[in-house]
């Protein structure tokens, strides 16, 4: 069996032949030896005005379609159903892992890390794929983590405690920080178990206290930087945050996890996952965000959604569906 440190140098080598191929540059004495590229992009690129925003996947995860640790609130039967309608599997659920860069051409603000090498071997690919993209780590002036579970902190500090992106600027809103800086954060609400919640809990403190001189903390309302807003969107943790994006009259709210399935949320806002501190704050939040964006047919992108995330939020009943936007080629 592979350690993870193999599985990530494996990783490294396809994409850095893929990275070959597509820049042209292999040589034709290599071309025969040259192994074709599995699997598909792990790059996108797209416009909000001027800002260029690049999804740079760190992976996906396969998980058991299992209540109650997915929407308890259901009968069987209807999340089954709300699975199988949508051609998905009944019994396993599949999410992305969608970090994102924003470069307006002065700043470069990255919005979550991934998970670093804590969920591997399917996720962890991020900084691989950031330098595939021609950006270094050190180039990153600005963080932006929008909660602090292990998915998307796991890429911010190194296995011997130092700061992945050493010279940037890193936010977070107030209330997360406190919670999970706290003595004794508030998990009566949360259905996880003891031991998943420790571990939360440990590597959060562990990040937040490596880093706590480089994080700024952040209020609804604040601007990260110009045309970049913070939005509060809790329930799934209490300082979980969207950002809205806005440049030359066009916005993008990334939502990250105010849904974590393209299906199962999005067919019913009111079911949950057991990783939300408070669940009927999740899905009262979730409720209200869908409906205006739905109202004001916003475009959004989702951190879980599938790769790349973007896309819109429309209206059926009761639900929501979700409507990926086409793939943009340029
Ligand atoms: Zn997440």
């Amino acid at each position: 069996m592979n350690t993870p440190f193999s599985r990530r140098d494996a990783f490294g080598m396809i994409a850095l032949a893929a990275a070959s191929v597509a820049a042209g540059i292999t040589k034709s004495a290599n071309a025969q030896t040259s192994q074709p590229r599995k699997g598909n992009s792990d790059i996108y690129q797209f416009s909000v005005g001027d800002f260029q925003l690049t999804v740079l996947s760190d992976g996906y995860g396969n998980f058991p379609a299992q209540q109650p640790m997915w929407a308890p609130e259901a009968t069987t039967h209807d999340l089954q159903q709300a699975l199988t309608d949508a051609f998905l599997p009944s019994d396993q659920l599949t999410l992305s892992f969608n970090p994102v860069l924003i470069d307006n051409g002065k700043d470069l603000l990255l919005c979550d890390t991934g998970s670093g090498k804590l969920l591997e071997p399917t996720t962890g690919k991020f900084l691989q794929q950031l330098q595939l993209a021609g950006y270094q780590p050190d180039q990153i002036t600005s963080v932006f983590l929008s909660h602090a579970h292990l998915d998307h902190l796991g890429g911010l500090i190194t296995d011997d405690g130092k700061p992945v992106f050493s010279s940037a600027q890193h936010f977070v809103h107030d209330r997360e920080w406190d919670f999970w800086t706290s003595k004794k954060p508030d998990f009566s609400k949360q259905r996880l178990d003891d031991k998943t919640k420790t571990d939360l809990l440990e590597f959060a403190q562990k990040t937040f206290g490596t880093l706590e001189k480089t994080f700024k903390r952040v209020a609804a309302g604040t601007s990260l930087i110009d045309g970049i807003v913070v939005q509060a969107a809790a329930g799934h943790t209490p300082g979980h945050t969207a950002l809205r994006i806005q440049s030359d009259k066009q916005e993008l709210v990334h939502i990250f996890d105010l849904a974590h399935h393209p299906v199962i949320m999005f067919r019913n806002p009111s079911w949950t996952v057991a990783f939300d501190t408070d669940e009927a704050l999740a899905a009262a939040t979730r409720k209200k965000l869908f409906e205006e964006f739905a109202t004001n047919r916003s475009r959004v992108l989702g951190y879980h959604l599938p790769f790349h995330g973007v896309g819109h939020i429309a209206k059926d009943g009761a639900g929501y569906p979700w409507v990926p936007e086409a793939w943009q080629q340029t």
